[in-house]
């Protein structure tokens, strides 16, 4: 008998690349292959990238430099290696100088929505809503790798938790990058754009939300679609994620507070308490407007609790800008955060337009002051390096 060929996916980053990852999967199971134990018995090996910061990428070509010396040094014939994930946004001619073993470049936005998904997990589901990101915050990369917005469909979303109940699963996670823009309608010029067409724009100019698209008339789709996920009886919790400052409608704060399903934490990245790193950083939204958001939040339950991700070390960050975000960490309260100490990604507006300034022992030090008094005795206790 044909022996079954194998395949194995090591995944490195964020939900969204697990959840990929997980629908990659059943790609290969819808054709014939099944899953390897390991990478070291393996056909084809998927090494689905993170690009977030310069370390992530490291860990990658770490992992692909340990299987080729592996199998030379075992003599034997390696797998065949396909790249996809966050570490496309270089370029195929790019990559496969970098990373000469590579044999194939998967795109990341070729991982469908609708893809047949293999899970480990047998009561909690991740379910991708939405792809990519339009807001092009200064720092990031997941533009260029992950390209556009782009919302999937009620009718598909509905469709995978249908089966998912039918397979006994309780709780699910709507994930995307801005999940409270689902289904919206495009305004059609990004703030980005505006900045680069007029050199004279300034901080002034901004909004206090940088909404990419047009205010909902009536109930904010991504709250249709909650309430939509809420009518499964055997859906008990209800998770998103990310949410951002920008779109988060008053009707979502509502939602959230009267509908138990809906988990009680809710993850609100900050990056900055100084509206003038805010600005630079292209967050639009200042402060003020966070805390306004956090607060209507808390007034709908106070039950709820809030979590966040902030950058220390921004290009040009002052000691001044810096100390406003440990007041507002201060004032916050937050359950949990992600400190991460900055660190330029090639290609992204931040990189080209301001030098990184802060040097690395003042970024680590700033990474200690937050996380110290952000996660208390909690969690992090390595920097993370953005
Ligand atoms: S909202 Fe900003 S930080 Fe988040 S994925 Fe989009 S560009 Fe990156």
């Amino acid at each position: 008998m044909k022996k079954q060929k194998s395949y194995y996916i090591h995944t490195f980053g964020c939900q969204s690349n697990k959840s990929d990852s997980e629908r990659i999967a059943g790609d290969y199971e819808a054709r014939g292959f099944v899953e390897a134990k390991d990478w070291k018995s393996c056909d084809e090996l998927v090494v689905n990238t993170c690009a977030i910061r310069q370390r992530a990428e490291d860990k990658a070509r770490g992992f692909l430099y340990n299987v080729v010396v592996h199998f030379h040094e075992l003599g034997t014939q390696r797998p065949k290696i396909i790249l996809t994930g966050c570490m496309v946004h270089h370029g195929n001619e790019k990559l496969y100088e970098m990373m000469p073993m590579v044999d194939e470049i998967l795109p990341i936005n070729e991982v469908g929505f609708n893809l047949p998904t293999v899970r480990k997990d047998t009561k909690h589901a991740w379910i991708p809503i939405s792809t990519g990101c339009n807001s092009f915050c200064t720092y990031c990369i997941v533009p260029y790798s992950r390209g556009r917005e782009k919302s999937r469909s009620m009718e598909s979303i509905l469709e995978e938790v249908q089966n998912l109940v039918s397979q006994g699963y309780s709780e699910v996670t709507l994930l995307g990058m801005n999940v409270n823009s689902w289904g919206l309608e495009k305004v059609g010029v990004g703030f980005r754009k505006l900045m680069m067409e007029n050199k004279n724009y300034t901080r002034e100019d901004l909004p206090d939300n940088q909404s990419q698209y047009l205010t909902p008339t009536g109930i904010p789709p991504f709250v249709r679609l909650l309430q939509a996920v809420s009518q499964f009886p055997e859906i008990t919790k209800i998770r998103f994620m990310s949410s951002n400052p920008w779109d988060f409608h008053d009707e979502l704060i509502a939602e959230i507070g009267t509908n138990k399903k809906i988990d009680r934490f809710v993850h609100l990245p900050v990056q900055s308490g100084s509206n003038a790193v805010l600005y630079r950083m292209n967050r639009g939204y200042t402060r003020e407007r966070y805390i306004e958001v956090v607060e209507k939040l808390r007034e709908a339950d106070p039950e709820i609790v809030i979590g966040t991700d902030i950058v220390v070390g921004y290009a040009g960050e002052t000691e001044a800008e810096f100390q406003e975000t440990v007041d507002l960490a201060l004032q916050m309260n937050w359950k949990v955060g992600l400190v991460a100490i900055y660190s330029p990604r090639p290609g992204t507006a931040g990189w080209k337009i301001y030098p990184d300034d802060i040097p690395h022992k003042e970024k680590k030090r700033r990474w200690e002051v937050l996380d110290k008094i952000i996660n208390k005795d909690n969690l992090n206790d390595r920097p993370i390096v953005i």
